[in-house]
């Protein structure tokens, strides 16, 4: 059967994971949920030590920031078309909060609210899709969404929320029902949500970055800006010679009772 396989990902030891998969999860999924990794976000011309680097970087931030067992994802794709494994097939992964358990997560290793994903990585995830049937591991009859359909985020970015259409003419054989509306979605939020960590718009990254004197590349996705947009909230109060706000102080508060308390990968606190 695995003969006539059309992908050969490259595999957790080929690009050097340094975590577990977390917990066993056989059997077909009836959903594929599309992402995408924002940051980082690799160029067209990404190489492989390039590509290699961003998937380790999402290792750690998912282990380190997120405490989960490992990289959340079950697949990568980076631009090149290259497919990186990360759960696998087996395995659940920590991708898309409710329907984990019932789900494939692939992530685009890109920016979708700023970069069309390449022909080539479209490509790359429709093969890896009929694999996935092929084996077993994915429902002939599988939905295809995007992260946004299943949590209040933005991601896979506009850009390929769209092209989540073109599965549905593109892909042989089983046709998938795509979920995906791109004029259903709300509008971006141009606020922050303290309450909720959201990840934030990017000019939120870059006001951040430079009140905080980082560049913008080293802040990281996710609760590390969210982190530093409260601390940075409650320091301009305290400069400004007034205490923090009851709001930024429960926030701050309630972020890290969630952090510490949130390491079951089935909590809201996001992959992107
Ligand atoms: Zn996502």
């Amino acid at each position: 059967m695995p003969n006539a396989l059309r992908t050969d990902p490259i595999s957790r030891d080929e690009w050097g994971s340094e975590h577990g998969r977390g917990d066993l999860d056989p059997g077909a999924e009836k959903r594929v949920v599309i992402h995408h990794s924002f940051r980082p976000a690799l160029e067209a011309d990404a190489t492989p030590d390039e590509e290699r680097a961003a998937v380790l970087g999402i290792e750690r931030f998912h282990v380190e920031s997120n405490g989960w067992a490992g990289i959340g994802y079950n697949w990568l794709v980076a631009p090149s078309g290259r497919i990186y494994e990360g759960r696998g097939w087996k395995f659940k992964g920590a991708h898309a909060g409710p329907v984990n358990g019932e789900s494939i997560g692939v992530c685009l290793l890109i920016d979708g609210s700023q970069t069309d994903p390449s022909d080539r990585s479209i490509a790359a995830i429709r093969d890896l899709i009929a694999d996935g049937v092929a084996l077993g591991e994915i429902s002939p009859d599988y939905v295809l969404s995007g992260h946004r359909d299943h949590m209040d985020r933005t991601c896979p970015g506009d850009k390929v929320y769209a092209r989540l259409q073109a599965f549905r003419h593109d892909a042989g054989g089983p046709r998938p029902e795509v979920v995906a509306r791109p004029e259903a979605h709300p509008a971006e939020d141009d606020t922050l949500r303290l309450d909720k960590i959201e990840i934030p718009r990017r000019e939120h990254v870059d006001l951040i970055a430079r009140q905080s004197h980082l560049s913008a590349d080293a802040i990281g996705p996710g609760l590390r800006v969210a982190e530093l947009l409260l601390r940075g909230v409650g320091a301009a109060a305290g400069a400004r010679g007034r205490g923090v706000p009851t709001a930024v102080a429960d926030a701050l508060a309630a972020w890290r009772r969630g952090r510490s308390q949130d390491v079951d990968e089935t909590s809201p606190l996001p992959p992107v």
